[in-house]
């Protein structure tokens, strides 16, 4: 008997041993636990090997250390590092693990405001404020930048923290398709007459938001021609740089400097320190005014404890490597190696025949499984043979859409890569997912 709150899990139990052609009898509880007997499919409690970049886990059930291809650990800075841990070792002991304290009753330290400093002038912006959590920085955000009265428009696929702060600002929500610049101007054109001056306009304001690489799709945000299709109608652009910001770009400043777009035209750049900084946290960046108005207004930061000083000295100290401003060329080099891996590991899954969501240069590279019932198997079979990945299906995906979604870090070594893509490779011919014909073997 199985209790169904999960949804998709019993369609799981139900085709995964057709899959596999496997006669394992999984029987799992709602949160996908197994019940009886059967290799686990996932890796629910993992200890860290905290000196090897957090390149691989060890998963406290059975003790097997696992290859770590789901940590969004994209520079490999979640780790002991020369420069960044000595550093937050001292902050540790000179301001504790907690201000206990909002910024605006004692909560700031000196390290928050060079943090704040130090992340304006990473995202070129003039001004920033931080808080104590990625998610909530969006969901928290929002409703103090527009409300009743505005218009958000929303990329379709945008994250849960983005929708809900769009929600719970009380402003409009349009949503337009995923990465669609036509359709984005599509909705606008349906809002605004093209040219009116924004006093005229039935909106108060209108908020176009997207993301620098979407999460589940490892895609590149088409941010050129949205910044001119926003300039052309007038609406402020928001960018959440989670998953770019310090992973891509000449010297890690994200998707602006990728794709070549000037930060001026990007209204509020929002971001989080929990990927590639190895911390935890998140900011908006934009104008001196912005910044100051967020910082009277944000509840999050009003009523809420400031970041962690070790966190926050963690986060200065990862900017300065990457800036080579700890006297190394260690975090050019990161940057060279994460696109050298990401490349590498994307073109060779291409050429065994799996479909790869994403751009070149992506970190974030989806494998779609489609099926749900898929997933057990895939995870399963990776898990086997060590290699851990995460597998993503409804609601985070549309039910159909289900993927293992494999985040490569700078950390990754050449033959980490080989060995994961063997046995991934392996793994997608038990279980059916190379749609493509896999290109000759080059003689
Ligand atoms: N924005 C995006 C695009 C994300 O993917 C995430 C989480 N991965 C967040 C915001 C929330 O960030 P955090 O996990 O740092 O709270």
């Amino acid at each position: 008997r199985v209790n169904n709150l999960q949804g998709y899990a019993p369609i799981c139990l139900g085709l995964e041993d057709f899959y596999t052609r496997r006669l394992y009898l999984r029987i799992q509880d709602c949160f996908g636990r197994p019940i009886a007997s059967a290799p686990d499919a996932w890796f629910d409690v993992v200890e860290r090997y905290s000196n090897d970049y957090n390149k691989t886990l060890k998963r406290t059930k059975n003790k097997s250390r696992c290859l770590n291809l789901g940590s969004y650990n994209y520079l490999g800075f979640a780790a002991s590092d020369e420069y960044c841990t000595p550093r937050v070792i001292k902050s540790l002991k000179r301001f504790s693990p907690s201000t206990c304290s909002a910024r605006v009753d004692g909560g700031t330290t000196t390290l928050h405001t060079e943090l704040e400093e130090s992340v304006a002038n990473f995202v070129r912006k003039p001004s920033a404020i931080v808080l104590g959590m990625g998610y909530v920085t969006n969901s928290a955000i929002l409703p103090v930048l527009i409300g009743k009265g505005g218009l958000i428009i929303s990329d379709s696929l945008n994250h849960n923290s983005i929708v809900n702060g769009a929600r719970g600002s009380g402003a409009t929500v349009r949503v337009f398709q995923h990465n669609t610049p036509l359709h984005l101007e599509k909705v606008l054109r349906e809002q605004i007459a093209e040219g009116q001056p924004r006093t005229h306009r039935p909106w108060k304001k209108i908020i176009v938001i997207v993301e620098g690489i979407y999460s589940m799709e490892g895609e590149l945000c088409k941010l050129p021609e949205i910044v001119a299709i926003c300039k052309k109608y007038k609406a402020y652009v928001y960018l959440d740089e989670a998953h770019s910001i310090g992973a891509v770009g000449k010297s890690g400043r994200g998707v602006c400097e990728l794709l070549g777009v000037d930060t001026a035209d990007v209204d509020i750049m929002m971001g989080t320190f929990t990927k590639s900084f190895g911390s935890c946290g998140g900011y908006i960046a934009g104008s001196k005014e912005l910044i100051q108005y967020l910082k009277y207004s944000c509840p999050a930061h009003l009523y809420a404890t400031s970041i962690s000083p070790p966190a926050a000295q963690q986060i200065i100290s990862a900017i300065k490597v990457i800036l080579g401003e700890d006297g190394t060329s260690r975090g050019a080099e990161k940057l060279a190696q994460i696109r050298e891996n990401s490349n590498f590991f994307r073109s060779e899954l291409q050429k065994m025949g799996f479909e790869v969501l994403g751009d070149n240069d992506s970190p974030v590279m989806p494998i779609m499984l489609y099926n749900p019932a898929k997933i057990p198997a895939f995870s399963r079979g990776c898990l086997m043979q060590k290699v851990a990945v995460v597998t993503v299906a409804f609601p985070a995906t549309p039910l159909l859409l289900a993927r293992a979604r494999i985040c490569i870090s700078a950390a990754h070594t050449k033959e980490d890569l080989v060995k994961a893509l063997e046995v991934i490779s392996e793994v997608g011919d038990l279980v059916g997912i190379k749609y493509f014909p896999a290109e000759p073997a080059k003689l």
